[in-house]
């Protein structure tokens, strides 16, 4: 693709694949002046794993590109901290027993969350406008934004909850279209039901929005006694504080659709009295590691930090840019298999868009418009992709594409550094390089000289001048 053809292709408005209705869909935003967005975080108890990193590289990007149409000043992008846990909860209460709840909270979860900020940080994300904590939305507030309690409360009087035994519940059957984002019947679910209704439920789907505390667990003072929220009502009680009762994106994995999302829909819809929560539901794709479903058994458990700072995966430490383009290689919808592969293929390509970008010097560009143009299309990245590959090939002596190189690689959220090269490591596969040749292994030893002068090191065959022996040199090609 040539640059012409880049700077043809106009911004044509915004697709998105809306799980609600299960097609794509022209964005149409309610207020172009704000445009808003809400995103499931990370539990805040143990460091965040790599599976909570793709919906907060997924949605920067569409944070990023929504930004870029409607300006930086017109998007509100909500992304919360869970720091409402029981297992968060009983730590508090066993370490800082004279601390208020919320203080208490606050220091047990001050490392983690400060760990996820960091993380998502080195993974070229963007902050969110707010990043709100759900136990700071329990209780009526001073500035009297949505709450929990008071959320609750409108439920109980509109006819969608009810109190027993100690709980507070959803009535599941006081909403008429309950299940249109998981398109679960409740009829069917209910007759199919492997478990017996409980006896204090009114119907077998009423899910806790309340639930009594014994004087030994922690909990907040509630028109139904000591207790403590259910997981649900903190994303509704969060979004409407900041993103009014109706708004325009709601994100998240495709794990929160049923039975999260689709709680936080009935609550919202039911407290307000209105036909939607948000116009567009998002749902990023699963994550495996290696062909496997990550889990801590199966020893194939990452934190982002660790992927960051250790060398438990593939025996390096990763750049959080690397990770993020591996992440968007693959398009969001579809599941990822997250590899020690990948991450060398996403490192290589960075090396080489990076290189090809720094030619532009000083010189600054534009955005490519095909870039927008492919993203705009339900975040089609790697589309995006092959165009800037093809940017690249074109940016040798090519100042103008060369800079539109480097915009389009601030603007996805990459840094224009070059990736250092590791003195050690080049040495080493030079020595492996020279065995190659001694055991007369021409492909393999010029495989290898191939794949340094990708990475931008360039080898340089020679002689001693003393020994005769052959002596390998190298430099770094920019
Ligand atoms: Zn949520």
């Amino acid at each position: 693709m040539s640059e012409a053809s880049i700077k043809s292709e106009a911004f044509k408005g915004l697709r998105l694949t809306n799980t609600l209705t299960r097609t794509k869909e022209d964005f149409v935003p309610i207020d172009p002046q704000n445009v808003r967005m809400y995103v499931c975080g990370p539990t805040v108890y143990d460091f965040a794993h790599i599976g909570n990193a793709r919906p907060a590289i997924v949605f920067d990007v569409l944070f990023r590109l929504l930004r870029h149409a409607y300006g930086a000043s017109h998007v509100t992008y909500v992304r919360n901290l869970t720091d409402l846990d029981d297992k968060i909860n009983a730590r508090a209460l066993r370490d800082f027993p004279d601390l208020p709840l919320n203080e208490a909270i606050r220091r047990v979860t001050e490392k983690t969350a400060n760990q996820y900020q960091a993380d998502v940080k080195a993974l070229g994300c963007l902050e969110p406008t707010v990043e709100p904590r759900a136990t700071e939305f329990v209780q009526p507030r001073a500035d009297g934004r949505a709450d929990m309690i008071t959320l609750i409360l409108s439920l109980i009087e509109r006819g969608h909850a009810y109190e027993a035994e100690g709980e507070v519940l959803f009535d599941t059957g006081s909403m008429a279209d309950y299940g249109q984002l998981s398109k679960r019947n409740l009829d069917e679910q209910q007759a199919g039901a492997r478990v017996e209704v409980e006896a204090h439920k009114k119907n077998a789907g009423d899910f806790v929005l309340w639930k009594a505390s014994s004087p030994e667990e922690p909990g907040w003072e509630s028109p139904w006694g000591r207790g403590r929220p259910g997981w649900h009502i903190e994303c509704s009680a969060m979004a409407s504080a900041y993103l009014g009762e109706v708004f325009d994106i709601h994100g998240g994995g495709l794990d929160l659709i049923f039975p999260h999302h689709e709680n936080e829909i009935a609550q919202s819809r039911c407290a307000h009295g209105t036909e939607v929560m948000a116009n567009y539901w998002m749902h990023n794709g699963f994550l495996q590691v290696e062909g496997q479903k990550m889990s801590k058994s199966l020893g194939n458990f990452y934190s982002i930090h660790e992927l960051l700072e250790t060398e438990t995966f593939g025996g390096r430490k990763w750049p959080g840019e690397v990770l993020r383009l591996a992440m968007l290689m693959t398009h969001y919808r579809e599941p990822i298999d997250f590899s020690v592969r990948k991450l060398e293929e996403a490192e290589n390509t960075l090396r080489k868009w990076k290189r090809a970008a720094d030619s532009a010097g000083r010189a600054e560009g534009q955005v490519p418009e095909a870039l927008v143009a492919a993203l705009s299309d339900d975040l089609a990245t790697a589309t995006a992709f092959h165009g800037l590959s093809q940017l690249a090939g074109d940016a040798g002596g090519n100042v103008e594409a060369a800079a539109s190189l480097k915009a389009a690689l601030l603007f996805l959220g990459f840094t224009l550094e070059a990736a250092e090269v590791d003195e050690t490591e080049v040495a080493a596969t030079i020595a492996r390089r020279l065995e190659l040749i001694n055991a007369k292994n021409w492909a393999e030893a010029d495989r290898i000289r191939d794949e340094l002068l990708a990475q931008g090191v360039q080898l340089k065959d020679g002689k001693d001048p003393v020994t005769g022996e052959r002596v390998t040199t190298w430099e770094v090609k920019r």
